[in-house]
């Protein structure tokens, strides 16, 4: 006798399978442990090839169908991929597609509306900057100036920035600059969960993507995403992390300072191990 997927669960799988195509990922890892239809004599009935087929691509728990009740199906909620932890990670899993680039990044987000916060944007605000650079600043997400513009930190604590990249020796040029949601959210509230889960893998890519020595996280979301915790960002400030690989220091957001002046000693502090990590020297003061 042949069991048939249920049409809610190829519903399910597809759906999923177009989100993550919509964010440009394509490749997925099989685990070969897991096995999305119970095993009989008979091999299932193929009712939609292109779903059952990428469902066997990717890793599923076993539901638990007790032929031959039709009846007894996997409740619905179980069917997700797993990434399970002795395997690649789905984030690994894009570091392998080694063609990707920043422009194929930009042309996978288009005209975004996966999130809610596409609602009130003017601009995609993408990142600017060196796609080499051995320094990407990663902040919160766009503001107003940013949203008109189109690009990130061009507004008050955009100027800041300017000011701490050029005592540090560089210039914006020579540096990546981007944010964790690409769109502005209204009245410049942070960013929810939902809105960082579902834009953060793009940042990710333009991270790998470019490839830096160092990650500087401007603030808290910043830092909390890429680390991925929910402890405050004073408890860790300053300190060198690791970001899969790469070296990561989280800082305050020059909007911050902007209202508290008193702490852009403690940034200087966090950018001079930058700096020294990096090997910059500080622009030489022109004599008068
Ligand atoms: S914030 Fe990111 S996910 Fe949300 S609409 Fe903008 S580009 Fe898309």
């Amino acid at each position: 006798m042949r069991e048939r997927l249920p049409e809610s669960l190829q519903q399910k799988i597809e759906e999923r399978l177009r989100y993550y195509e919509d964010l440009g990922i394509r490749l997925f890892y099989r685990d070969r442990s897991a096995s999305l239809i119970s095993r009989g004599n008979d091999p299932p009935e193929v009712l939609n090839a292109s779903a059952v087929r990428a469902a066997q691509e990717i890793a599923l728990p076993k539901p638990k169908i007790e032929a031959p009740k039709a009846a007894a199906m996997p409740p619905v909620e179980r069917i997700e991929p797993v990434i399970r932890p002795c395997g690649p990670s789905l984030f690994e899993a894009v570091d392998k597609v080694a063609d990707d680039t920043l422009l194929k990044i930009r042309e996978d987000i288009g005209d975004c509306t996966r999130c809610k916060l596409h609602k009130g944007r003017h601009k995609i605000v993408f990142g600017d900057g060196s796609a080499t650079a051995q320094l990407v600043f990663v902040g919160e997400g766009p503001g107003a100036d940013e949203d008109a513009q189109g690009l990130p930190f061009v507004g008050r604590a955009g100027k800041l920035l300017t000011q701490m990249i050029e005592a540090m020796g560089l210039q914006r040029k020579d540096v990546y600059i981007c944010n964790v949601v690409k769109c502005r959210p209204p009245e410049n509230r942070a960013p929810e969960p939902d809105e960082v889960a579902t834009c953060s893998p793009y940042l990710f890519r333009q991270i790998d993507v470019i490839h830096p020595k160092v990650i500087v996280c401007l603030g808290a979301v910043a830092a909390k995403t890429l680390l991925q915790t929910n402890r405050g960002i004073t408890q860790f400030r300053g300190q060198w992390l690791d970001w899969r690989g790469r070296k990561l220091m989280a800082t305050y957001h020059p909007a911050y300072l902007l209202r508290n002046p008193n702490a852009k000693g403690e940034v200087w502090k966090d950018l001079q191990k930058v700096m020294a990590e990096l090997g910059l020297q500080p622009p030489k003061k022109k004599s008068s």
